[in-house]
């Protein structure tokens, strides 16, 4: 039988993963993979990675997949960001001036330029703070993490600033291949250049703008949200986020793709403490679950329950046999984030991600990047290569991903996903 063009390149990336684990970088690959991209970006594998056809980002944080160190060139050249002179637990606290009542920074706070005038480390510590790496693994992990996004929503809620970054970020998807993404997003309002501040609709129709611009450019490059809340949160205060989101849903039709509760997945409640209130919802219930290794949760058991459709992570799955043979027949998808968990703790080999079980089991698998800004990574093209050097996949188990995630999206995504691919086989030499 002939060889197709992608039994051509399924062979071809192959010899490629095994040049890349046979030159001396298998361990970091395995064990901080984080540390192993300045080394792989320089690969011939990469370049093809870059070059595929993404198809759609199911599972990203707003708040922290962007470019840091844009951002922070923004925030440096300001005159506009202040600097407090307290430090939080984790990194220090900046801010627009028109975040403060009368567009005043408080009182014993720098503009950033002049501090970092007086202290020339003073950027190289600030972008320190707000990256994860495993050395800030601890059991203080999760503080950490969740005070990086506010560090960034410091910045990032200022109009003129969001408009640069996420102009940027949006581009920066589209030319890696990314079709769509579905934005986890805790929505907080954005103000601008005189402290008015944007009511939530205002808001979204900011970000709509930026998507119509960059769409001058890739014109089926698509955004659409999760509205996220919180783990922790009661039942009452999650009632009326619920009933936020569906307000937000009416507002722009086909725009929220469902609702979340992010945050730290051992500290919250478990699902079933907000029962009904999930299996009654106006709009999609799409959970962050199974992000454990805790023997005691068992939020995918109670997802199944739930009749969730869409689960991000779906990481400890295999504790449970028989939910995951029920996930299979109903083909709910998780939204795997190999790097993410493995620089979150979960993972710390990512060689035993369960994942690779799960897509050999024929389940509902996409690869996702969580918080690539965060996570010193790119919006899909870095978690893609860490799942197929670390899993052995091969090409069609990974194009199987890809167009498992355009499950979110209608018909025309698909075709376009087609042509993108037929493309991509016809350039590779
Ligand atoms: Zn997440």
């Amino acid at each position: 039988m002939d060889m197709t063009r992608e039994d051509i390149l399924d062979k071809k990336l192959d010899a490629l993963r095994r040049e890349v684990l046979a030159a001396g970088y298998d361990s970091l690959i395995y064990n901080d993979f984080q540390s192993a991209l300045p080394m792989l970006r320089k690969t011939e594998l990469y370049s093809i990675f870059k070059e595929m056809p993404k198809a759609w980002l199911c599972h990203a944080h707003f708040e922290a997949s962007f470019d840091p160190d844009f951002s922070l060139d923004l925030a440096f050249a300001s005159d506009d960001v202040y600097i407090s002179p307290d430090q939080g637990e984790f990194g220090w606290k900046i801010a627009y001036r028109q975040a403060f009542e009368g567009c005043t920074a408080p009182a014993g706070w720098t503009r950033l330029k002049d501090a970092a005038a007086a202290r020339p480390e003073l950027r190289a510590q600030i972008k320190r703070s707000i990256i994860t790496t495993l050395e800030d693994i601890s059991p203080r992990i999760w503080p950490r993490f969740e005070e990086i996004f506010i560090i960034l929503r410091n910045i990032n809620c200022y109009r003129p600033h969001l408009i640069k970054v996420f102009t940027k970020a949006f581009e920066d998807m589209a030319a890696e291949g990314i079709q769509g993404v579905d934005y986890r997003f805790i929505c907080q309002d954005i103000f601008d250049e005189d402290g008015h501040h944007y009511s939530p609709e205002e808001t979204m129709a900011v970000y709509f703008e930026i998507e119509k611009e960059v769409r001058r450019k890739y014109p089926w490059f698509t955004i659409r949200f999760v509205y996220s809340s919180y783990k922790g949160f009661d039942r009452e205060a999650i009632a009326r986020e619920i009933a936020f989101a569906k307000r937000l849903s009416d507002a722009f039709p086909g725009r929220i793709a469902g609702f979340d509760m992010v945050g730290c997945e051992d500290c919250g409640r478990d699902l079933n403490y907000y029962g009904q209130l999930l299996t009654g919802a106006p709009v999609p219930i799409i959970m962050h679950a199974g992000e454990s290794v805790d023997p005691a949760n068992h939020n995918l058991e109670q997802a199944l329950e739930l009749g969730l459709p869409r689960i991000g992570h779906g990481l400890n799955l295999y504790r449970y046999p028989a939910a995951l043979e029920e996930f299979r027949k109903r083909g709910v998808m998780l939204e795997v984030c190999p790097l993410s968990n493995q620089l979150l703790g979960y993972t710390p080999d990512l060689r035993l991600h369960p994942a690779k079980d799960y897509i050999r089991k024929g389940l509902n698998v996409t690869i996702n990047s969580d918080d690539c800004g965060v996570f010193g990574a790119s919006y899909l093209t870095d978690d893609l290569l860490a799942a197929y050097l670390n899993w052995n996949l091969s090409l069609p188990e990974m194009k199987r991903c890809l167009i498992n995630s355009l499950s979110v999206a209608d018909k025309a995504a698909l075709n376009q996903f087609s042509l993108m691919w037929d493309e991509f086989l016809t350039a590779i030499r």
